[in-house]
């Protein structure tokens, strides 16, 4: 059995690690896969849900989908279809959203808009359901405001809210690119008494570096280096309003 393995930073290597003590010590499940319905097989096989929500780039997310593959593990992507700082209408994006899905994970939305109607949830999954040629099974919300209204939301339509209340029984986050790990140990030991979720960003995560902000400093260097000057201001303009608090 694999120990859980003592937080390093937001490396790919410590990444590894924690997936390697994922396979070893729980069920991996995507929604897709997670039945509901069976509660009782909690306490025989833990049964882990890991998430990804991309508010920033969809190249950061390639990263980690090609490294979980490697590691023959599936995750949901969740995507934003009116994400400030990419666009699922460009060829690129859409080549990536579908290498996610040829990766082997699946596709979820990434819901960014102020307020929960179920009708734009339904046209921008199937939206992503037309460019990534896959099944949405589950949405994530953008605004912490919503988190607690989505408590309540039921399954629509076999679509789940990752923030129902049912999947939020034992869940750990690395928000704001900060990894609690008094939290990830409470989660570990909560692990038979109700289904477990991570949510990893993979803005935060690199080969680079250990530290989530320094991680998100070399990318928005890299995108810098790539705009035009005219470009600059609305880019970083764009990240404030899509990572509130991270630059306070
Ligand atoms: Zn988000």
């Amino acid at each position: 059995m694999i120990d859980i393995p003592p937080f390093e930073g937001f490396s790919f290597n410590y990444y590894r690690k924690l997936m390697a003590f994922a396979l070893d010590n729980f069920n991996l499940k995507t929604f897709r896969t997670w039945d509901e319905k069976q509660p009782h097989i909690i306490q025989v096989s833990p049964p882990l849900l890991i998430c990804h929500n991309i508010d920033v780039s969809l190249e950061k997310a390639i990263d980690l989908a090609v490294l979980e593959n490697e590691m023959e593990i599936k995750t949901t992507y969740m995507i934003m279809t009116d994400s400030l700082l990419y666009n699922i209408d460009d060829v690129q994006s859409k080549i990536n959203i579908r290498k996610i899905k040829k990766l082997g994970h699946d596709i979820g939305l990434h819901y960014g808009k102020n307020r929960i109607d179920l009708d734009m949830i339904e046209t921008d999954c199937t939206l992503l359901e037309q460019i990534s040629g896959s099944r949405v099974y589950s949405y994530s919300v953008h605004r912490p405001a919503l988190i607690k209204l989505c408590m309540d939301c039921k399954p629509e339509r076999g679509r789940f809210a990752s923030h129902n209340a049912s999947l939020l029984g034992n869940y750990f986050s690395d928000s704001r690119g900060i990894f609690r790990w008094d939290r990830f140990n409470k989660v570990w030991e909560n692990r038979k008494d109700c289904l477990t979720q991570w949510l990893f960003h993979p803005i935060w995560w690199s080969n680079d570096s250990n530290s989530a902000q320094k991680n998100l400093g070399n990318h928005i260097k890299n995108e810098l280096n790539q705009l035009s000057l005219k470009e600059v201001i609305p880019y970083l303009q764009s990240l404030f309003i899509t990572l509130p608090g991270v630059f306070s």
